[in-house]
This record gives structure tokens, sequence and C-alpha cells, in this order.
């Protein structure tokens, strides 16, 4: 039976963890609050109080934390996961850290000797707890085996892109689509209710057609009602811009509307709207 420690059991984290439970995994589970992680003990998960703590004896170590940093503190010894891995486990990084932060965690990986798995998801709570999120795997080929029951308990399906880092940049690619979707939307409402036009009646114009796209009913149906319970918080889509705007500026390639979502984003969060929902955009459109 394949030991797992998954670190970080937030919106994503704990149901992923509850996938790997109900697959007949052996889970450990660490987080930094940890109240976050004791429901995942009664459901049969070990409950570990560090990180290393729960890597001893793991096979595969998965991080799903916020931001890079969180997730290098995680890993760094002493207190990190990599004291307590043996030499042949493998570190599957799942949260979205963008070029910069995971090439740092390659590096932290390979001064360990671990093999590193850059593997961040497509999908939020919902294909997260259906298992049903889709795994931008990328790494050595021999850690594919090791890695695969966690990702099969986790995801739909799992796409191998390359060497580590290709996972990253294809999750910065589907969040400039996922995030200039939800602004769009979120201004086209804006303008709808300042010109007299019902939101329901634009998505209803626009259904089953080719400008169709279910993101529009499920972020949509949130603007509609003004109820942003968070399944993505506007906090980390805030990061996401930042991490996609960083790496166009990288290549030198000017991307006006990245730059115009990334500062609505951040002005979403000033504006104290950071632990809603990434739809809760629509607030700082419509000014209310
Ligand atoms: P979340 O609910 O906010 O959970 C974040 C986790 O990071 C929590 O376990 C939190 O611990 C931990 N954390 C934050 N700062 C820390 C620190 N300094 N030291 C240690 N732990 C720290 O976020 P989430 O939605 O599960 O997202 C997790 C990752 O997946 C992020 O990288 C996010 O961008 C990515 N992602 C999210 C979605 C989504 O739709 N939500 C989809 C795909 C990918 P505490 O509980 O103690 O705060």
């Amino acid at each position: 039976m394949t030991t797992v420690a998954l670190l970080g059991t937030g919106i994503m984290g704990a149901p992923m963890a509850r996938n790997l439970l109900l697959a007949g995994l052996d889970v450990r589970v660490w987080n930094r609050s940890r109240e976050k992680a004791s429901p995942l003990g009664e459901a049969g998960a070990v409950v570990a109080g560090s990180p290393s703590q729960a890597a001893s004896g793991a096979a595969v170590v998965v991080t799903m934390l916020s931001d890079a940093d969180a997730t290098q503190a995680s890993m760094r010894p002493p207190d990190g996961a990599l004291a307590g891995l043996a030499s042949d486990a493998v570190w599957a990084q799942m949260g979205t850290l963008g070029s910069a932060g995971t090439e740092a965690c390659a590096a932290l990986a390979a001064e360990h000797g671990i093999a590193f798995v850059d593997a961040p998801v497509l999908g939020t709570k919902q294909p997260a707890e259906q298992g049903a999120l889709t795994v931008l795997a990328s790494g050595p080929d021999a850690a594919r085996e090791t890695v695969a029951p966690v990702f099969d308990a986790v995801g739909a399906r799992t796409l191998w892109l390359g060497d580590a880092g290709a996972g990253t940049r294809m999750k910065l690619v589907a969040n400039t689509w996922v995030l200039s979707l939800v602004e769009a939307l979120a201004e086209a409402f804006a303008l709808a209710e300042r010109l007299d036009v019902r939101p329901q009646d634009f998505l209803e114009a626009i259904a089953g057609g080719p400008l169709d796209v279910g993101y529009a009913k499920v972020k949509g149906g949130a603007m509609i009602e003004r109820d942003f319970p968070p399944a993505f918080p506007l906090r980390l889509a805030a990061k996401d811009a930042r991490l996609i705007a960083e790496a166009a500026e990288k290549q030198a390639l000017d991307l006006p509307l990245v730059r115009a979502v990334a500062a609505q984003l951040a002005a979403g969060v000033e504006r104290g709207y950071g632990e809603e929902d990434l739809a809760a955009t629509f607030r700082t459109a419509a000014g209310s």
C-alpha cells in the first residue's frame, strides 16, 4: 500500500486527502492550523504534528499549499518534510507556485536527492471533492509509477507534459484563460446591470451556442446571487494573476489584458474580498 503524506489541508488539500483515503492509500496529513486537518483523522488519516513526521516512511509527499514560500518552508529541514523522507521517495508539488517558485522547489529537492514531480492541477473545490481534477504532471519518467496511485485518486486524468516545470507553464497558460474569462463575465454583468439588461437574460442569450461556457453559468450564478462562498479564493486568483504577469514580463511579452486582470484582482483583495470566491471580482466591477 502506498503511503502518502499530504501537506496543506485547505480547500483543495482536504478533499484530495479524502480521495486518497477512498482509494485505499495510507494517508498522513499535516496542516499549519491543526484544526483543519483533524476531521481527516476521523476519516482514517494520521494527523501529524510536523511535516517531517508526516513524511517519515512516505513513498510520496504531496504539497498543496498557498504559495512557494509556504511550500518551501514545509519541506525544508529540520522540521520540513525533506528531513523525514527516504531517498527513493517522490515529492509531488501540486499547488500553483509559478515558474520561479517551482524552480526553487526543484532545486531544494535536488539538494536532498529526492525526485521532484511538478504537478499543478486544473479544477477547483468541486472537482477536488469528486476526484475529478486534471493533473498537469511533469518530471522524471522514473517517478511516474510511484505517483500514479496518487494522481489517479485525486484526478480524472493526468497529462504528462515533459521535464519538471512544463506542468507549471501549462497551468499559467490555463489560468490566463480562466482569470480573463471570469473578469470578462464580471464586466459584462456590471455593464448589463447599468444598461438595464438582466444578467440571466444574457446567459440565456448565449446558452447552448458557441459563446457559451460552463464557467459562465457557475460563476455567473454566484454573481447574480451576490453570494461568493470560496471555491477558488480571490486572494489566490490574484496571486496567480501576478505569477502570469511575471511569466509574460520575463519573456518581454506585453499582455495588457493580463495586466488589467491582475490589477483588478489586486484591487478586490484591497477592498477586502480576498477570502470570497474569485467571482467576487464582480463586486469591484459593479462598484458594490
Ligand atoms: P487554501 O484553502 O487557502 O489553503 C492553503 C493552505 O496553505 C492551507 O493549508 C494553509 O494553512 C497553508 N498555508 C498558507 N500559508 C502557510 C504558511 N506560511 N506556512 C504553512 N502553511 C501555510 O488554498 P487552496 O484553495 O486549497 O489552494 C492550495 C493551492 O492550490 C494554492 O497554490 C492554489 O493556488 C492552488 N489551487 C487552488 C485551486 C482552487 O480552486 N481553490 C485550484 C487549483 C489550484 P492554514 O490552514 O494554517 O492557513
